[in-house]
């Protein structure tokens, strides 16, 4: 059962006892407010300096580093679209962050994986449609090939909360 690996909680990424947790990072890879920066300051400077030697991320890529000083022995970082209206590929390249970090996770053979709400913050995405796009594409790949057993969509309002277990209640019972 897919639904049974996916799990929605309330709460901060940092504090998620996971193998990897995804930030939502800039294309620099160093370092912002937001998600970015929670991530950043529980993981301590060794996380900064390894972003460092990354080069950058392009848009809808991921990129892997340890976790330094957090919980989760990785972190994913992906670079979420920032939103202009929904006509210049934002719902792909947000869907493309989601399933770059389950590939990398994969790869990796990570067990259990947090994310955030990709792309709601600063960057402006409709957070009802970014909920529906995260829980789609998390819900597709588990269902064709992967090592990850369990991946907690983790909302740091109870409004994107809502949205995501509204999300995750109609695409399961499109499918019977
Ligand atoms: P982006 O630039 O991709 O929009 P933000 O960090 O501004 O990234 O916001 C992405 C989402 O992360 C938002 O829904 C925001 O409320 C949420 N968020 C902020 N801090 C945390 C945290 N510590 N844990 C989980 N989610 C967080």
């Amino acid at each position: 059962m897919i639904s049974s690996k996916i799990a929605i909680v309330e709460g901060d990424i940092t504090q998620q006892q996971v193998d990897a947790i995804v930030n939502a990072a800039n294309n620099s890879l160093l370092g912002g407010g937001g998600v970015d920066g929670a991530i950043h300051r529980a993981a301590g400077l060794g996380l900064w300096e390894e972003c460092r030697r990354l080069g950058g991320c392009q848009t809808g890529d991921a990129k892997i580093t340890r976790g330094y000083n957090l919980l989760a022995d990785w972190v994913i970082h992906t670079v979420g679209p920032i939103w202009r209206g929904g006509n210049f590929g934002e719902d792909g390249l947000l869907a493309s962050c989601y399933r770059r970090c389950l590939e990398i996770a994969t790869q990796y053979e990570i067990i259990s994986i947090a994310f955030p709400a990709i792309s709601t913050g600063a960057y402006g995405f409709p957070p009802q449609r970014a909920a529906k796009i995260a829980v789609k594409t998390v819900k597709e790949f588990l269902e064709n090939n992967s090592s990850v057993e369990q991946v907690i969509l983790v909302c740091f309002t109870h409004g994107d909360y809502n949205y995501y277990v509204s999300a995750l209640k109609e695409i399961l019972t499109m499918d019977n």
